[in-house]
């Protein structure tokens, strides 16, 4: 599995082509917030969610669905459908935890290694 972690660094000049105006002052967490308010990661969004019928992935409810990052590879408008996951509420919190879960024991071990 792919090295996760939150939020992704998305692209400056990308940034500045959508919104018309320089997003690089802000923090990386302030820049993927802006991205995910865009037309273009609203479409993105919106095609996951036909293509999952508007169910959760995991349980199939219908109900608080987001769409999650299985990968951040292709943050910025060209995601593929294996990167994105409709989630439930729970079921996306559920998936962070064990990404961050992840990324924790991944650093610990790095520490290991440099320590
Ligand atoms: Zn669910
Ligand atoms: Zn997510």
């Amino acid at each position: 599995m792919d090295d996760e972690w939150w939020p992704p660094e998305t692209d400056d000049y990308f940034l500045y082509e959508v919104l018309g105006k320089s997003c690089r002052h802000l923090t990386r967490k302030e820049r993927y917030l802006a991205y995910l308010r865009t037309d273009i990661w609203q479409k993105k969004r919106e095609e996951a969610l036909i293509r999952a019928e508007r169910m959760c992935e995991k349980c199939h409810t219908s109900r608080y669905l987001d769409v999650h990052h299985k990968n951040y590879h292709r943050v910025g408008g060209d995601e593929l459908p294996r990167d994105l996951q409709v989630l439930c509420r729970p079921c996306h919190r559920a998936a962070h935890v064990t990404v961050d879960q992840r990324s924790a024991i991944i650093e610990s071990l790095r520490r290991k290694d440099s320590g």
